[in-house]
């Protein structure tokens, strides 16, 4: 793209978003060259009236004023249902993508490397989810204090205590732990940070424990997620009790034939979960026609579907399709930077865009807020930027005016500030060349901060 075009652009999108805030406490209009929601196609050309944080009108932009609006879109803000930020500080995701169990080793020795501060790397993880327009993300959680996530007004954490365990000690310890940080994070009483439950996967959790664990949830009423389907291995090692995750189990000197006799089927481990008042099937990228059928028959049940991950395993044919034409709900997650490049859902939605043209855009934007939303559990509300909705959204500068679909495809866009109950907030946010439309930018003074510690 020609570099003038670009600049005048970031402009003219600055400059809408500047007359918006100058006019607060007034009836006011912001003019978006695409509004993007869940409820119906994208529409072009659209102008909102807010009054009092509430969007009073939504109509047409007038024939004839149609030159002048910036290339704004307007979507609602975004729920990521999967990530672990604590390998958020991975540039690259990790090696070998063809040997699934040598894979976790290279997870494990990050895990273990000594110069690595997980904290830090939440931290870093949190900034980007902010940065991508994130209102709520659900995190697995391991070994750190859950008072290490900052308190923020914009950004909801689920966190989903991991559990594994697959010796009868280990298990009784885990249990306690999940219980004692149930309470805790529920004894911080803040409404950024929900307690959740995740027995981590078939081949690292005992029955027992997972039994109890979704005991747990149904007492407390907590979400439950846990990794499903993930691998073919996965399947094999229930199945058979053989494979790869089963060698890797016994050079780690944790393979019982008593756990893994053989003979365990999926749909079992659905059956425990599905008592959770809502239960996530991380990944589901093998799951059988049963399973779906026993999926569709649950609606507390949610699949996340991971495309980067997904990608990245070089996995078969996802099973998307058929997922949704049972009405399934099917939400995108990220999955963690051990697996993915970044942590920027709009990617992977981007990603999907490119790989279904079959996917309605609308069904896709559902899949990162709405639904989203609906899957994770806490009541959270994913303004729909209608008329009579409170005025939140994120606020994406497309760099292309190419159709939505292709730009999207193309990754011609990027997020440029949070519309926050009427208030433009771009702390954070910025992408290219932009600096953010208010007040010297918030987001320069964060840098320089981060210059001078
Ligand atoms: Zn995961």
């Amino acid at each position: 793209m020609h570099a003038d075009r670009g600049s005048s652009e970031i402009d003219s999108c600055r400059a809408a978003l500047r007359r918006w805030e100058s006019e607060q406490g007034r009836e006011r209009t912001l003019d978006v060259r695409w509004l993007m929601t869940a409820s119906g196609p994208p529409q072009e050309y659209v102008r909102l009236t807010e009054a009092d944080q509430q969007i009073v009108d939504c109509r047409p932009v007038p024939a004839g004023e149609r030159s002048a609006v910036a290339p704004l879109i307007l979507m609602p803000q975004l729920v990521n249902c999967h990530t672990h930020l604590e390998f958020s500080g991975l540039r690259t995701p990790l090696h070998p993508r063809d040997s699934f169990s040598g894979w976790i080793g290279s997870v494990l020795k990050h895990r273990g490397s000594e110069d690595r501060v997980a904290s830090a790397e939440i931290l870093a993880g949190l900034a980007e989810c902010e940065r991508n327009g994130l209102q709520c993300v659900g995190e697995i959680l391991t070994d750190t204090d859950p008072a290490a996530y900052p308190q923020s007004d914009t950004l909801t954490k689920v966190l989903f205590q991991e559990a594994i365990g697959l010796t009868s000690e280990r298990m009784e310890q885990q249990f306690r732990m999940v219980e004692q940080r149930v309470r805790q994070i529920r004894g911080m009483q803040r409404d950024d940070l929900h307690a959740a439950v995740s027995p981590h996967a078939p081949y690292t959790v005992h029955p027992q424990l997972l039994q109890q664990l979704a005991d747990l949830c149904v007492r407390e009423q907590l979400p439950v997620a846990m990794h499903l389907a993930e691998t073919r291995a996965e399947l094999q090692l229930l199945e058979q009790g053989t494979g790869e995750l089963a060698e890797m189990l016994q050079r780690m000197g944790l393979f019982s034939g008593q756990t893994f006799p053989g003979g365990r089927e999926l749909c079992s481990l659905l059956e425990v979960i599905a008592a959770a008042p809502r239960s996530l099937v991380i990944h589901g990228n093998y799951l059988s026609s049963r399973e779906l059928d026993y999926l569709q028959q649950n609606p507390q049940m949610s699949v996340v579907y991971c495309p980067r991950t997904h990608a990245w395993f070089r996995h078969t044919e996802y099973p998307l399709q058929q997922m949704l034409s049972q009405g399934i709900r099917v939400v995108i997650g990220t999955d963690s930077r051990a697996s993915t490049p970044d942590l920027n859902l709009l990617l992977e939605l981007a990603e999907v865009l490119r790989r279904y043209a079959w996917l309605k855009i609308e069904t896709a934007v559902g899949m990162v807020t709405n639904s989203a939303a609906a899957a994770i559990g806490p009541a959270m509300a994913v303004s729909q930027l209608w008329t009579g909705e409170v005025a939140s959204g994120i606020l994406l500068k497309a760099a292309s005016d190419s159709d939505l679909r292709e730009l999207f495809a193309r990754r011609e866009f990027e997020v440029l500030a949070r519309l926050q109950a009427g208030v433009i907030r771009s702390e954070g946010m910025f992408g290219s060349g932009y600096e953010g439309p208010f007040r010297g930018s918030s987001c320069q003074s964060t840098e320089a901060t981060e210059e001078r510690k």
